[in-house]
């Protein structure tokens, strides 16, 4: 008789009473909008950016409907203009490409490494191509931010964070997102917090962030902000800065602060998982799992392992067969995006690009998601039905 697992992939834990608690206090009060405020309050919105700004240690946030979101208006903040270029990432997620195209630019792709970060040596080569990068932080794998940050500085090109994935990570000991000029977070559903939507963007630059705001559709009430620069700075770009609507509102901003201050906790609570599944993965002919570089701080919210140089054939048996089984694989490297898994080139609006090396790693790319609803026990499971399969198949083959 072979194990099951029978725990559902797509669950994430209850929030926290204390969240439940200051979402009921906002509808209890009813002043929903972030600057519907009575005289002396502080909204919840302006609180969450107040309090996540001094997390990261930046000096402006604002919060807003979406990771997405947050990713154009950092890149109109920045300047991108219509037909602009953008370098990005070859692996990552829709939202990345088409916040690039949702400003009209159009992406350059950049190769993914073995190591399923940024090929550092074919951003160097395409660096004179644009004076932007939106870096994803796919997956939670962080480059060596030091030399990418150089090989940046040097090209003149400004940095866009995406991390989605990242949140709570850093390199060498400074938080995700604070290396570029901007950094982008999600808090949706399926990331590290969760307010059903929402997004944050940080930054240190006073102009991106009045810029920022103003985009974000501030009606001019930006002096309720308490992450934001002084008026002077509004003054200087409010009549140039189109309102385009994506605030946040206080009924997410309520439920976010308090599991911010949980972030340390979960992030424990997703290694340790991550730990189990890894373990039971190691030493398998065939598998190549992505080792963590000592200067990274990851969090463990997904797993990742290579099927490297197997035929597509193999790679769907193993998903099919790990399905049987109730554990829920995702593979990058299928024809059709699925789901959550497209490529670079399903984003057919982009103009067409070949990456061959990039092409071998996406089809060797296994992932999988670790919500905090999983026992310890789980991963140990998982890990052993994923090790049977691919021992299986890769025998067979
Ligand atoms: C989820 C995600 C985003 C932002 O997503 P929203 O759903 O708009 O909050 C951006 N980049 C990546 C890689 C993501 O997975």
């Amino acid at each position: 008789m072979s194990e099951n697992f029978t725990g559902s992939f797509t669950q994430q834990e209850a929030l926290p009473e204390v969240a439940i608690e200051a979402a009921m206090n906002v509808m209890r009060h009813g002043r929903l909008h972030r600057y519907n405020v009575v005289e002396g309050e502080l909204g919840e919105a302006a609180l969450l950016e107040q309090e996540f700004a001094a997390q990261v240690g930046a000096k402006y946030c604002l919060a807003v409907a979406s990771g997405g979101y947050a990713l154009a208006t950092a890149l109109r903040a920045v300047g991108v203009q219509y037909g602009d270029k953008v370098l990005t990432n070859a692996f990552t997620l829709a939202p990345v490409p088409g916040s690039i195209a949702a400003v009209g630019a159009e992406p350059v792709f950049v190769d993914v490494s073995e190591d399923l970060v940024i090929d550092l040596e074919d951003l160097a080569a395409k660096a004179d191509q644009a004076s932007v990068l939106m870096l994803s932080h796919m997956r939670g794998h962080l480059c060596d931010m030091e030399r990418l940050m150089q090989i940046c500085d040097d090209a003149g090109i400004t940095v866009i964070e995406d991390c989605a994935h990242t949140m709570g990570a850093a390199w060498k000991g400074v938080p995700s997102g604070r290396q570029g000029a901007i950094g982008c977070y999600s808090c949706q559903t399926y990331k590290h917090v969760n307010s059903g939507e929402g997004g944050l963007l940080v930054t240190d630059d006073e102009e991106v962030a009045a810029r920022a705001i103003m985009l974000s559709g501030s009606y001019m009430l930006y002096e309720r902000h308490l992450a934001a620069p002084g008026p002077e700075v509004f003054e200087r770009v409010k009549y140039e800065t189109p309102n385009i609507s994506g605030r946040m509102d206080n009924l997410r901003a309520a439920i976010l602060r308090p599991q911010l201050r949980e972030l340390d906790t979960q992030v424990a609570r997703w290694n340790e998982r991550y730990q189990k599944l890894e373990a039971g993965l190691r030493d398998l002919p065939g598998l190549t799992l992505v080792e963590r570089p000592e200067e990274e701080t990851y969090v463990g919210s997904s797993i990742q392992f290579l099927l490297l140089d197997w035929s597509a054939e193999a790679v769907a048996e193993v998903i099919a067969r790990c399905a049987k089984r109730g554990v829920e694989l995702k593979w990058f490297g299928g024809a059709e995006p699925k789901g959550f898994t497209s490529r670079y080139d399903s984003w057919r609006y982009a103009e067409a690009q070949s990456l061959p090396s990039s092409d071998r790693i996406l089809a060797g790319i296994v992932d999988m998601r670790v919500p905090l609803t999983f026992s310890l026990e789980d991963c140990a499971l998982i890990a052993r039905i994923i090790r049977a399969e691919v021992s299986g198949v890769f025998q067979a083959g």
